[in-house]
C-alpha cells in the first residue's frame, strides 16, 4: 500500500527533513531543508511513494 513521503518542491528529492524550532515550548512553524539542493523553506510536497519517481523525472524535463 502506497504512503505519504515528502520531497523537495525544488528538485523532487526525498532527502528533505524538518528543522525543528522550538522556542520556549512555543510551536514555531518548521521549515524543511533538503540535503540534495541545499533548499530550506517552509513547505514541502508529500506525494504518494510510488508517485516519486514520476515527480522526480518530470522535474528533470522541465529544468
Ligand atoms: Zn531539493
Amino acid at each position: 500500500m502506497a504512503h505519504k513521503v515528502r520531497v523537495c518542491p525544488r528538485c523532487g528529492s526525498t532527502k528533505i527533513s524538518a528543522i525543528r524550532t522550538s522556542v520556549s515550548g512555543w510551536l514555531v512553524p518548521s521549515s524543511y531543508y533538503c540535503e540534495e539542493c541545499h533548499y530550506s523553506g517552509p513547505t514541502y510536497v508529500e506525494v504518494d511513494s510510488e508517485e516519486v519517481s514520476r515527480l522526480q523525472a518530470a522535474m528533470r524535463e522541465s529544468s
